[in-house]
C-alpha cells in the first residue's frame, strides 16, 4: 500500500529534504562555483568540447557525487563534463580557434556539425529501425528488433537530469532541440502492441523517461491493464534517475504518484523492472539513493543494473566488483556489462575487446554468484548484443569465443562463434572469422535483411 511509502518517506524528512532541480548546460560554465578553483585553459578546453558534444549536469551530481579534490581524474567529473581528449587534436584546434577570435554562433554550429557528422552520430542503424507499420510508413518513437521486446522512446522523455559525457545516444541532445511530438503517441504505441501478440515486454527508454511527469507516463503504461494488451507481461524503464536525480522517486512533487502507477501495474499482474544505468560505486552510495532504491522496492518493483566499461571512468576491475557488489546489497541485480559504441568519443572511453574481456572475468571472479549475474561484455551491435565469452587457444590458433544475447535473428541466439584474436579490436566490425573462413556464420542473412529481402520479425 502507498500510505506505507508516504509515512516512510516522511520519517526520512529530516534529513531527506526536498532538493530544487538545477541545471546547468554548456551556456552557464560561468555559474558553476566549482569550475571556479580550475584554471583557466581547462575551463576553456571544456566549452570548446561543449560546442560539439553535449553537456548538461545537474548541482546533485556537482555536489554529492563528484569528488572535487580529485579532479579533473575523478571518475564522475568524468563522467559528466566535457574533457579535452574527446575531440581529436585537430577538431580540438580548430574550434578552439574560433572561440578565441570570437566567431559567431553560426560559425560555431556550422564546425560542430562538421565535426559530429564524422564522429559516426547514429550508430548500429539507430535510425533505419523504426518499424514499418501496415501502411509502410515508420512509427516514429517505436524500435522492435528482437522479437519478444519493443522499446518506446516518448515524446516527453527526450532528455536526461544530466548527460553521460560517452552517450551513444549523443546526437539526439545537440543542435536543434524541437521536439517531434507525435500526434496520439500513446494510441500509436497501444495499437502496435496490439497487433504484435509475440511481444512480452516494453522497454520504455528515451533520453531518459523518468524525466516526464508520472500523469504523462501513466497515459502510456495504465492502458497495458487492458485486457487486449495482457500479452505485455513486463514493463522495463530505462534510466539514470537512480544515479543523477534520486528524488525523483523520494520527494519530488509527483514521486508518490510516479511509485502509484508502478504499484497499480505490479498489481495488474505486470512485471516492472527499472533498468537502472550505473557507471561506478559511487553513485549508489548517497543516502537519498539508498532510500530512492528501497522506496522502489516496497511497492514491487525489480532493479536491474547495465552499463557500459568505459576508459577513465570504470576500466578496473576493483570498480566493477565494487559496484556489483554495492548492488547486490541493495537488493539490485546486476544485468548486462556493455562494451562503448563506435561513436561520439569511442576513441577517449573506448576499451580493446581483449582488455574488456579480462576486466569482466577479474570482477566476476572477485564477487559472489549474485553478482555474476551482470553478462558481458556485450556489444549492442547491427546483427544484435554480442557477448566476448573469453580468449582461449583452438588448434594454435588464438581465439575470441562470442555468442548472441539477442539477434535479429532469434536462431542466432546462444550460438557460439569464433574470432580471430585482435588485441586492438574494440568493436565487432573490426573482428575477422576465425579458422581462415570467409565470413560469420550470419553474414549472409544479415546482409540481406538490410537490403530489406528478409524480415527479421513477423
Ligand atoms: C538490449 C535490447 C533489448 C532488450 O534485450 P534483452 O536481452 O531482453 O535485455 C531490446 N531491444 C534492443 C534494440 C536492445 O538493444
Amino acid at each position: 500500500m502507498l500510505t506505507t511509502h508516504v509515512a516512510g518517506a516522511a520519517r526520512h524528512d529530516g534529513i531527506l529534504r526536498p532538493r530544487r532541480f538545477q541545471v546547468f548546460t554548456d551556456r552557464h560554465f560561468d555559474q558553476i562555483e566549482r569550475l571556479k578553483s580550475l584554471d583557466p585553459e581547462h575551463r576553456f578546453a571544456m566549452q570548446v568540447v561543449a560546442s560539439v558534444l553535449p553537456f548538461r549536469v545537474n548541482q546533485y551530481v556537482i555536489d554529492e557525487l563528484i569528488d572535487w579534490s580529485r579532479v579533473p581524474e575523478d571518475p564522475i567529473f568524468q563522467l559528466t563534463f566535457p574533457q579535452r581528449g574527446m575531440l581529436s587534436d585537430a577538431d580540438f584546434e580548430r574550434m578552439a580557434d574560433l572561440h578565441r577570435r570570437g566567431a559567431s554562433r553560426d560559425e560555431i554550429q556550422t564546425l560542430a556539425n562538421e565535426i559530429r557528422v564524422r564522429l559516426n552520430p547514429h550508430p548500429a542503424g539507430q535510425m533505419d529501425l523504426n518499424t514499418p507499420t501496415d501502411e509502410g510508413c515508420p512509427l516514429e518513437g517505436l524500435q522492435h528488433k528482437y522479437r519478444e521486446t519493443v522499446l518506446f522512446f516518448p515524446a516527453q522523455g527526450q532528455t536526461c537530469h544530466s548527460y553521460c559525457s560517452f552517450c551513444f545516444r549523443w546526437a539526439q541532445f545537440v543542435g536543434d532541440k524541437t521536439l517531434k511530438i507525435a500526434t496520439n503517441e500513446a494510441g500509436m504505441l497501444h495499437r502496435y502492441l496490439r497487433q504484435h501478440r509475440q511481444v512480452t515486454d516494453l522497454l520504455v527508454t528515451g533520453g531518459d523517461p523518468m524525466v516526464m511527469k508520472a500523469r504523462h507516463l501513466s497515459s502510456y503504461l495504465t492502458p497495458l491493464l487492458n485486457a487486449d494488451l495482457e500479452h505485455i507481461q513486463t514493463v522495463r524503464i530505462g534510466t539514470k534517475s537512480l544515479s543523477f536525480w534520486p528524488y525523483r522517486f523520494v520527494t519530488d512533487e509527483d514521486a508518490d504518484e510516479m511509485l502509484g502507477l508502478f504499484e497499480r501495474l505490479i498489481e495488474g499482474g505486470k512485471h516492472v523492472a527499472i533498468m537502472a544505468h550505473y557507471n561506478h560505486p559511487r553513485e549508489l552510495s548517497t543516502e537519498v539513493a539508498h532510500e530512492a532504491i528501497r522506496r522502489l522496492r516496497d511497492v514491487g518493483v525489480e532493479i536491474r543494473s547495465q552499463g557500459p566499461l568505459l576508459g577513465h571512468i570504470n576500466d578496473d576491475p576493483r570498480v566493477w566488483s565494487d559496484l556489483w557488489t554495492a548492488q547486490v546489497r541493495q537488493g539490485i541485480i546486476p544485468y548486462y556489462m556493455f562494451v562503448e559504441r563506435d561513436t561520439g568519443a569511442q576513441h577517449y572511453f573506448g576499451v580493446p575487446l581483449a582488455r574488456a574481456w579480462e576486466i569482466y572475468r577479474q570482477a566476476m571472479q572477485r564477487v559472489s554468484g549474485l553478482g555474476r549475474t551482470a553478462r558481458g561484455p556485450s556489444m549492442s551491435a547491427g546483427p544484435g548484443k554480442v557477448e566476448i565469452q573469453g580468449i582461449t587457444e583452438i588448434q594454435g590458433e588464438k581465439v575470441f569465443v562470442l555468442r548472441f544475447i539477442q539477434g535479429r535473428d532469434a536462431d542466432w541466439v546462444q550460438r557460439p562463434f569464433f574470432a580471430r584474436y585482435d588485441p586492438e579490436a574494440t568493436w565487432l566490425d573490426q573482428l575477422k572469422p576465425a579458422f581462415g573462413e570467409e565470413s560469420f556464420f550470419f553474414d549472409k542473412e544479415y546482409a540481406a535483411m538490410q537490403q530489406g529481402l528478409v524480415r527479421a520479425i513477423q
